[in-house]
């Protein structure tokens, strides 16, 4: 954020502009109390038994389950989802948990034979975990980064996005409601440059989670490296959604690919690169697609795409958008609340800024690409590597293409990019380490080796 960090972090409905809750920000000693607590909540919690530590959070999974109408009508008013995508991430929430919990049962040591004795490992938790969530999901992210943490025997600080504190605290009191030890999870809302920032210094926090732009995330890793403290960054996007001319082009062109949650989405597939021979039939089958969005009230159940989060997303997306960009364009509401219509740029080349950097609004560029190969070229132009998505009947070319793109997450004849069982990052400039998945809990360990001698000394 630019200016001076407030007191108080006053939450906006983006769809009217009104204010919906005021929160206290954490300061730098809020952070320091916090840690402190959850240092000692931690112990008690890691010397639980792995079934009690899984009995305790498939309660929360059902209590959050029992509350997910009003999360989910939460996360409307606080960060402008349309009512559909906020009871899906309310329920992702609740999935995460339930995985977790199984996971937590199932987190085993080996036991490797060596001349002399025998090796035998442990998963150990870090101890105090930080996560550091941003605004454009702060249900579920807010889920992958912590409760594979508790599942693993960690205790959790969590700093929500200063937008979106709202659901953050909501789940924290529902960790309490369902029998979670006191401070084994706490919601700290505060600014990125203070509280964030506390966070990651804090020496007493053991692993850093963070969600949020490449900039911001290449500062916390820095940071991070003075402690040597283990990282977790998942950063932007730009990915490519690669339309062969055979491909079922209207099933491939489908807006939503770029257009969920307003464009405010790191999988967001934002370059369409579209075979030639088929670019201007892509044109009409996606003006065709812009023009039937429904942009409006988030509440509403027939609406499709809400406003952006905050004037400042506004303005960054318009600086991307002249008004005489050649461009396919949808329809928005006027205002109050941050809205943008659904665009399509039609004039980019893949080195233009609107190609290159992520405008995490309704804006894609449509690019076209000659042969197999140059579509690969272009996908891979990209300091990016996060999502993307192959389109083709062609089963080898598929194959080829999904093997060679650079990107942690790769969907072909599909857009789908999240599923809570399996792992979820990025490759290249989109981030470090994987979340989700089989992969998630082992993240939140260290491995000890402990070698029992059989040749010591009998008692
Ligand atoms: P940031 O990366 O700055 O913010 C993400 C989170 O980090 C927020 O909780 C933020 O707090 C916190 N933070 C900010 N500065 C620091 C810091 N120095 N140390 C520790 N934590 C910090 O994203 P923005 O909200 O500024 O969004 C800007 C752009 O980032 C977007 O337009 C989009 O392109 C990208 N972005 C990408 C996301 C993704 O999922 N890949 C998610 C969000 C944004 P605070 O809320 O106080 O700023």
């Amino acid at each position: 954020m630019t200016g001076r960090d407030t007191d108080e972090l006053t939450v906006l409905d983006p769809a009217t502009e009104e204010v919906v809750a005021t929160v206290p920000a954490a300061t730098g000693e809020d952070v320091d109390a916090a840690v402190a607590r959850a240092v000692r909540a931690q112990r008690t919690w890691a010397a639980l038994a792995p079934a009690d530590r899984a009995r305790l959070l498939r309660r929360f999974a059902d209590t959050v389950d029992a509350h997910r109408e009003e999360l989910a009508r939460l996360e409307v008013r606080e960060a402008g989802h349309t009512l559909g995508n906020a009871h899906w991430e309310a329920g992702n929430a609740r999935d995460v948990l339930l995985y977790a919990a199984g996971g937590a049962e199932r987190l085993l040591g080996r036991q490797i034979p060596v001349p002399g004795g025998w090796n035998v490992t442990f998963q150990e938790p870090f101890g105090v975990v930080g996560v550091i969530a941003p605004w454009n999901f702060p249900m579920p992210i807010a889920a992958w980064g912590s409760f594979p943490a508790l599942a693993a025997g960690n205790a959790v600080v969590l700093k929500p996005a200063e937008a979106t504190p709202l659901t953050a605290l909501r789940l924290a009191e529902l960790a309490l409601e369902a029998g979670l030890p006191e401070h084994v999870l706490q919601v700290l809302p505060g600014h990125g440059r203070t509280a964030g920032r506390a966070l990651v210094d804090h020496p007493d926090v053991a692993k850093i989670v963070f969600t949020g732009s490449t900039g911001t995330g290449r500062e916390v890793m820095e940071r991070c490296a003075r402690l040597v403290k283990p990282v977790t960054l998942e950063l932007g996007g730009k990915s490519p959604n690669i339309v062969f001319a055979d491909a079922d082009l209207t099933a491939a062109l489908d807006p939503f690919s770029f257009l969920d949650n307003a464009g405010q989405d790191c999988c967001a597939r934002t370059r369409i690169l579209v075979q030639e021979t088929v670019l201007d039939q892509a044109r009409e089958l996606l003006a065709d697609a812009l023009a039937a969005v429904v942009v409006g009230d988030p509440a509403d159940d027939k609406t499709q795409m809400g406003p952006l989060i905050s004037r400042r997303q506004l303005d960054r997306v318009r600086s991307y958008v002249p008004d005489d960009a050649p461009a396919l364009r949808g329809s928005a509401p006027d205002g109050p609340g941050f809205w943008f219509p659904p665009t399509v740029l039609t004039a980019e080349r893949n080195d233009s800024p609107a190609a290159r950097e992520e405008i995490f609004g309704p804006v894609a560029v449509l690019l076209p690409f000659t042969d197999e190969q140059d579509a690969i070229r272009l996908a891979d132009d990209t300091p990016y590597g996060l999502s993307g998505s192959v389109w083709t009947r062609d089963v080898g070319r598929a194959l080829r293409v999904a093997q060679a793109v650079r990107a942690g997450n790769l969907s072909v004849n599909s857009h789908s990019s999240v599923r809570y069982w399996t792992p979820f990052g990025g490759f290249k400039q989109s981030g470090l380490g994987r979340e989700l998945g089989p992969d998630a809990l082992t993240a939140f360990t260290e491995t000890k080796n402990v070698f029992i001698s059989t040749e010591g000394p009998a008692l």
